[in-house]
């Protein structure tokens, strides 16, 4: 049996990440990925249509780390980010449309053009999510403390969490609402612009099965607001090539680095003997030893299907069977024959109202009611749907002349009551989608060359997500920091000796961000 001294399950993009920082400490590292590619729901696809390079989960990025950037020379490996400039274009049916993300200046003259009242407030909201932003980011990468047995060291950074949440003063108070409470009385008390708000709720129910009005949509929504782009705060970017352009730079440093990463390589068990890993064995019988493993896989993977459950804690395991994995965001990938041209701003050659995200949502109403369905157990029939067009920027992901779409979806539960997600009811489901963008912008339809629909149930086929959650578990205060993935736990150390967790199961969650991956190396390398 081939040995190491850390096997990492998954070469998600926080499995890569935690693979080169052990292996710069001069640890012999082996990463074992199940697909065909590595990258995880990170990922550039070219066999999905033929000629075009498909982002086929994630699309966007600014949360990833800058100072994994920077350690782990990323850049020369060919990662390269493309601005998102503006942020969003939401086009509305009575010909108005709002472009938010230039300059301070335009924004204000965006916003003007439907209240200026909330002209005047953007500046001040922004200022506020800044505020609890200079208290939350440097979480992102410190190990959380242990709450269930606090020892002094946990004590001491609890009390300088305490000293920073101070510094906001009578700010505290708005900083618990956006931890704890809903994004839609936060946007209604802050602006009085049905479009604006609709604009910016958006981001509130992205990956969460929870409607605006909804507690804990505030943390998701600031979750999106979080992050960098090339040292510009609060910016996204594309990824140059599709977001495997990430994950293949962190691939090749990591083989620079001595990583061995076998694709096709199916984790079937953690292997154990007097309560420590000793090694993984694959579903094709081979079988490698480690005395330290991290599972990149979510927490139900981890320690319903790769470990048995009598290896952990009875308290531990039903903790990890607490956590929710409901969903119901979907992913059409789409590939055109041309740009969409948007009755409220003409034109098929790329512009500025196709190189950010396009909102399709006239107000918070809307997506109140497409979540009333999917709460029932149906898809949405008008459902939430937010496009980009990453070749717009980027010549490289579609042939000449010819553009991809990427399209994300909410809300389309993962269990249909009374039905099911076969061919005829994904294809119902996409149809309604593509009806959405052709009221906003006729001939969509008769641009489309091919599809690729992809429901909470193939996202988990697909990437072993369970329920397809695309955070490997929700985002809910009870599942952050000191809680995630479950009390007593957050360390990512596991109470099998010898076993971490680096994916977004552990702090601080989901998203391209590479911290897990990275503060998960740190407690190994510490062991
Ligand atoms: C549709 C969708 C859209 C998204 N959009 C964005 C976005 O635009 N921006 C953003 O920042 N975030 C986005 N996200 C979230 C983000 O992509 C994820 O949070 C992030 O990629 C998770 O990375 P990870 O490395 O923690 O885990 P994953 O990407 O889930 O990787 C885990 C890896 O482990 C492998 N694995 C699992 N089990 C085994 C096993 N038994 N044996 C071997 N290998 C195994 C899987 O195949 C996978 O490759 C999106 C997610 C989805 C699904």
């Amino acid at each position: 049996m081939n040995t190491y001294d850390a096997i990492i399950i998954g070469g998600g993009h926080n499995g890569l990440v935690a693979a080169c920082y052990l292996a710069r400490a001069k640890r012999k590292v082996l990463v074992l990925e199940r697909r065909y590619i590595v990258g995880g729901a990170c990922v550039t696809e070219e066999r999905t249509f033929a000629g075009f390079k498909v982002s086929t989960a994630a699309y966007v990025n600014s949360l990833f780390r800058p100072e994994i950037i920077r350690d782990l020379r990323l850049k020369d490996y060919g990662f390269e980010l493309i601005e998102r400039n503006p942020a969003s274009f939401s086009p509305f049916l009575d010909g108005r449309y709002l472009m938010l993300g230039g300059s301070h200046e335009q924004n204000i003259g965006e916003i003007s053009k439907f209240s200026k009242k909330d002209a005047q407030s953007y500046s001040k909201y922004e200022e506020m999510l800044l505020r609890v932003a200079s208290v939350i980011e440097p979480t992102l990468v410190q190990t959380p403390p242990n709450v269930v047995k606090p020892g002094i060291p946990d004590f001491l950074q609890l009390a300088s969490l305490g000293k920073s949440a101070h510094k906001l003063g009578a700010g505290i108070d708005e900083a618990l609402e956006i931890l704890t409470g809903a994004a839609r009385p936060i946007l209604d008390r802050w602006f009085e612009s049905e479009e604006l708000k609709a604009t910016l709720a958006t981001d509130a129910i992205i990956g969460a099965f929870a409607a605006p009005s909804m507690p804990g949509t505030a943390y998701v929504l600031f979750h999106h607001v979080m992050g960098e782009t090339n040292g510009k705060r609060g910016v996204w970017a594309y990824v140059k090539g599709g977001m495997g352009g990430l994950t293949q730079a962190l691939a090749k440093a990591a083989k620079d680095l001595g990583v061995e990463i076998r694709t096709d390589a199916d984790v079937a068990k953690i292997l154990t003997k007097n309560g420590a890993v000793t090694g993984v064995a694959l579903t094709n019988g081979d079988e490698y030893g480690a005395k330290m493993i991290a599972s990149n896989a979510d927490a139900n993977v981890t320690f319903n299907r790769l470990l048995d459950p009598a290896d952990v804690p009875p308290a531990f395991h039903a903790a990890i069977n607490r956590i929710s994995y409901d969903s119901a965001s979907a992913k059409i990938n789409v590939a055109l024959e041309r740009l969409p041209s948007f009755t409220a701003l003409p034109g098929h050659e790329a512009g500025p109202q196709h190189r950010g995200t396009v909102h399709l949502c006239p107000d918070q109403d809307f997506i109140e009611r497409a979540y009333d369905d999917a709460k029932y157990g149906q898809p949405s029939r008008e459902p939430v749907v937010e496009c980009t067009m990453p070749s717009s920027v980027d010549p490289t992901v579609a042939p000449p002349g010819k553009h991809l779409m990427s399209m994300f979806v909410q809300y389309a539960p993962y269990d249909i009551k009374n039905g099911r997600w076969d061919d005829a009811a994904k294809n119902e489901f996409a149809d309604r989608c593509f009806d959405i963008v052709e009221r906003y912008a006729p001939g969509f339809k008769d641009s489309v060359i091919d599809r690729q629909i992809l429901t909470p149930r193939d996202l988990e086929a697909t990437f072993n997500l369970t329920g397809g959650n695309i955070f490997q578990g929700a985002m809910n205060l009870d599942k952050l920091f000191m809680f995630r993935p479950v009390p007593g736990y957050a360390g990512y150390k596991m109470p099998v000796k010898g076993l971490y967790l680096c994916g977004s199961a552990a702090h601080p969650g989901g998203g391209v961000m590479g911290a897990p991956g990275m503060n998960c190396a740190r407690e190994m390398l510490k062991a």
